[in-house]
């Protein structure tokens, strides 16, 4: 196992990770911007590093200045936990280039997921099932490109290759729009992403998102951990999550995720990752794959009693997964709320000085976040500061905790989503399971 680790994040993550080092007796780096020397886990760290200024540019997304903190203080390897470098190729690839170890994909994968088409031709190659549509790009032909929108059926979706974050996408629902949507799509994905290549796919109207959780080592073992529906949105972010997903069977789970764990034997995955799906009519379709650890990671470690950060660390040391598919046994379930600094109406940031924290405790719940009393939460970064889980026997009794969690729960001196957390587990459609990407739009008044 290593000694000592470079965290290359903030927040929350940055102290799950922090704390997973500690289990496992590595020692901790931690690096951060003039912004951030209040971090809680810059405090916990064994060693910290000031990288650059608040600027993410100039600090957490600055790579020489990152492997250079793990240079001085002579750690062996980088985790990049989720958003900023962490499903940046070039940056796994320097990071080993320079000798250290990053603990994620090979770079290969990564560059191969962020690029959906080739992240859709493999993923066709290894028999999970896509959207339809042959991701092939569309060329210059008018006429091949209104046959293949036909063959499809309306709604179509134009999407840039590059595109990500929920950009470069246009929907199409008649052949009169589709040309000229093609072309501008083009022209926007050329401009944002520097790549202007798109392809055509059908547009599916009211799908779930439902997402699959794997780990592989390297040494060709592969396993999943169940799927986490993460279907409550708001402009494409996530807001609430929750294991298992309503309504997905045992056989269902079954199937698909050891399709995933197939798949990654295939094309050589290594740690961990999730593969996202749409979800409609019975049917799971492929979007693309998150070659990291994710923010709602903590729904599959409630209903698995399994630590995914600590098996990052493993794989990423040479060791093989600590357990086989067969001892992964899901109980209960559990829900995630992402709990972010901004008014829970106009969703306008709220940063500033926190003066007094209560955390929720009692049976089943459990907070990740790094605020404290008198932590000052800055303007320059995303808005969430913490997410709390509640774990039940069954869904029911995960909601209930959840709300006597949330309840109790004080954070003063600036505004949070709590509010709208707790209209949504108040939410009698909620209460059913199983709704659609829209609904909570819908419910907001967005649409
Ligand atoms: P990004 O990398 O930008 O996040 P994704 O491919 O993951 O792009 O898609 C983001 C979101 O766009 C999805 O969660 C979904 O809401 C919507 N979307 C993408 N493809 C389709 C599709 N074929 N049909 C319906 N909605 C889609």
């Amino acid at each position: 196992m290593f000694e000592k680790i470079v965290i290359a994040n903030r927040g929350e993550i940055a102290l799950r990770i922090l704390r997973a080092c500690r289990e496992l007796g590595i020692k901790t780096v931690a690096v951060y911007s003039e912004a951030d020397r209040d971090l809680k886990h810059v405090r916990l760290a064994d060693e910290a590093v000031c990288i650059g200024p608040a600027a993410s540019a100039g600090s957490y997304l600055n790579i020489p200045a990152i492997i250079s903190a793990a240079e001085v203080t002579d750690a062996e390897a980088i985790h990049p936990g989720y958003g900023f470098l962490s499903e940046n190729a070039d940056f796994s690839e320097k990071v080993s280039q320079s000798g250290f170890v990053f603990i994620g994909p090979r770079p290969e994968t990564i560059r191969m997921m962020g690029d959906k088409i080739a992240a859709k031709k493999a993923m066709q190659a290894a028999g999970i099932p896509c959207v339809p549509g042959n991701g092939d790009p569309l060329g210059e032909d008018e006429e091949t490109n209104l046959k293949m929108a036909r063959e499809i059926g309306y709604p179509v979706i134009i999407k840039a290759a590059g595109g990500g974050g929920g950009r470069g996408m246009r929907t199409v629902h008649t052949e009169s729009a589709l040309l000229n949507a093609i072309a501008m799509t083009k022209a926007e994905a050329g401009t944002a992403f520097g790549n202007s290549t798109v392809y055509m796919e059908k547009f599916l109207e009211d799908p779930r998102h439902i997402e699959f959780q794997v780990l592989a080592d390297s040494h060709g073992n592969a396993i999943h951990l169940g799927e986490r529906d993460c279907s409550m949105q708001r402009r494409h972010q996530k807001v609430v999550e929750e294991a298992p997903a309503p309504g997905i069977t045992e056989e269902q789970r079954k199937q698909m995720g050891e399709r995933c764990a197939l798949a990654c034997r295939e094309i050589g995955y290594l740690g961990a990752g999730t593969f996202e799906f749409l979800y409609e009519k019975g049917q799971f379709y492929f979007i693309e794959m998150n070659t990291r650890v994710q923010v709602e990671h903590p729904v599959t470690e409630m209903i698995t009693g399994f630590d995914i950060v600590k098996e990052q660390l493993r794989i990423a040391a040479g060791e093989p997964l600590s357990i086989t598919q067969e001892q992964v046994k899901f109980t209960g379930h559990a829900i995630e709320c992402r709990l972010n600094a901004e008014d829970p109406k106009t969703f306008m940031p709220s940063p500033g000085v926190i003066d007094q924290f209560h955390m929720p405790g009692g049976p089943g719940i459990r907070c990740e976040t790094h605020i404290y009393n008198g932590y000052k939460v800055p303007p320059y970064y995303d808005s969430m500061i913490g997410k709390l889980i509640a774990h039940g026997d069954d869904r029911a009794s995960a909601i209930a905790r959840m709300k006597t969690a949330l309840s109790e729960m004080v954070i003063d001196g600036i505004k949070t989503n709590i509010p709208l957390q707790q209209s949504i587990m108040a939410d009698a459609a909620f209460a059913l399971g199983g709704q659609n990407i829209h609904y909570l739009e819908k419910k907001l008044g967005i649409h």
